[in-house]
């Protein structure tokens, strides 16, 4: 439980999050205080609306703790290492995040959470989850790193959803001490934003955090051993399974795949018995296989809560992914074009440039010191060319020169916005009929647009003009 009333909370940072736990704890008797650094007209606009219901807002200092605070609700982007937290442990003031305070607003009949987090998937295996439990007629919500605020869900009430797929990043398992779920995932560990975290073993250990306490479930990844290793980690509840999931036949406690069917080790061992499959890849949207992986981890979270197999072949079969994860575009003389401007991170490039036979690979952008040559050795064999944009191109570009020396490479040495237009031409010139262009940067994209949705529509805006001069 969260007794609010009559303290003082300090909120940090005027985001949808923060504006959402802002009001949360001000409907429960809060005196909340909004900080954040800026002080541009959105940062105003929103500080306005919220003064006009009674909520202060500090803004140009992020840095200093107000008087009387006893609690601080970060939102998520806010590095641990910000003079503010360091402010408040001088002060003996706890900070947690947007999730715990959800969590810790629940009620005695709360819906239960599926919980899932990894660094590449979480928003597409949420969905596929969420979709299974709908297929299942229970009421749910895929909600926490998307959808509505998870404060917001959570103050519906507990008779509001049976169930939540509850989707987490690793800054918000970090600011969430007291979350126990009734079963959660976590899909691949592999470096990103090491940043924030300080180092790899921070990063893994924050992950790790979406295990502690779970009562029914720990769904990890066979072919991921340090997902392994967090199950075994963790302080589970007793009777708490640790069940695997494989793109191969599965062993005990795991789900896996069998000749083009999704199936569980029961099936393995019941053949003759006519035991039913989970669903066959067929139904994976798209059938790729870092996506069958992700639909086996949303059907084992869904299995441990009691989902019946043909639930999770229909919640499969209705799942449709976000834009800009894997999305085709249009075929143009023969050849796909296909625009993951998700793929902000090399890992993420690397499982979509494995679904493909012979690529045509836009790519480049912010590295966030990332480095390109395990993804380059990888995938070489696969790269008909390559066309390169954006800030820290040259990286992939020596990367290729290294591990793909035949591999012809168009660097446009260009970072406009304009140039994913050009990139798109050159990657026309360089493709045969069958190819697949592919546009998965591997980078970041704020370095040429405001953010990768952006940047998936200038792919897809220059794929349809080149269309429309071709037809
Ligand atoms: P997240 O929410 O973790 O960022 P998304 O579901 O939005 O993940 O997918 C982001 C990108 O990561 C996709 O566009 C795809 O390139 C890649 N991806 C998705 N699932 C996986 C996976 N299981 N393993 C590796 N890469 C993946």
């Amino acid at each position: 439980a969260l007794d609010v009333e009559g303290k003082h909370v300090t909120v940090a940072g005027l985001g949808v999050s923060g504006i959402s736990a802002a009001r949360a704890l001000a409907g429960l008797g809060a005196s909340v205080t909004v900080v954040d650094g800026g002080s541009g007209e959105l940062h105003k606009e929103r500080a306005a609306a919220l003064e006009a219901d009674g909520i202060s807002v500090r803004l140009g200092d992020a840095e200093t703790l107000p008087d009387a605070t006893s609690l601080v609700v970060t939102s998520p982007g806010w590095k641990p290492s910000s003079p503010l937290f360091a402010a408040a442990a001088e002060a003996g003031v706890d900070v947690v995040g947007d999730v715990e305070i959800a969590w810790l607003l629940r009620g005695p009949n709360a819906a239960p959470w599926l919980a899932i987090t990894g660094t590449n998937g979480k928003t597409t295996t949420t969905q596929m989850l969420a979709s299974i439990l709908r297929a299942a007629g229970l009421r749910t919500a895929a909600v926490g790193n998307i959808g509505t605020p998870i404060v917001d869900v959570v103050l519906e009430g507990d008779d509001a959803y049976d169930v939540l797929a509850v989707e987490l990043s690793s800054y918000q398992l970090h600011w969430a001490p007291s979350l126990r779920a009734h079963s959660a995932a976590v899909l691949n560990l592999a470096p990103d934003h090491l940043d924030w975290h300080g180092s790899m073993e921070a990063y893994a250990a924050d992950k790790g955090r979406i295990y502690e306490g779970n009562q029914i479930a720990c769904v990890y990844n066979v072919a991921d051993k340090a997902t392994e290793d967090l199950v075994v980690e963790a302080d589970v509840d007793e009777g708490c399974r640790a069940i695997g999931f494989t793109l191969g036949t599965p062993g005990p406690s795991e789900l896996g795949v069998v000749e083009g069917l999704l199936v569980d080790r029961a099936f393995v061992e019941n053949r003759q018995k006519n035991a039913q499959e989970l669903a066959e890849v067929a139904d994976v949207n798209p059938p790729a296989p870092h996506n069958i992986a992700n639909a086996l981890a949303a059907a084992a979270l869904a299995r441990a809560y009691g989902v019946q197999p043909a639930a999770v072949r229909e919640g499969l079969r209705a799942f449709r992914p976000d834009a800009h994860r894997i999305s085709h575009v249009e075929d143009v003389a023969g050849v796909s074009y296909v625009d993951d401007s998700k793929a902000t991170n090399t890992h993420a490039a690397e499982a979509s440039l494995a679904a493909y036979e012979s690529i045509v690979w836009i790519a480049g952008g912010l590295a966030k010191g990332a480095t390109f040559d395990e993804l380059v050795q990888k995938s070489a064999k696969r790269l008909r060319g390559a066309v390169l944009i954006g800030a820290d191109r040259a990286l992939i570009a020596e990367a290729l020169r290294r591990h793909a020396p035949n591999v012809p490479v168009v660097d446009l040495e260009r970072t406009d916005t304009g140039a994913m237009s050009a990139a798109v031409r050159e990657a026309a010139r360089l493709a045969q009929p069958g190819d697949t262009v592919l546009m998965a940067p591997a980078c970041a994209s704020m370095d040429m647009f405001v953010n990768y949705n952006k940047r998936g529509e200038a792919f897809a805006e220059a794929v349809r003009a080149l269309a429309a001069e071709t037809a």
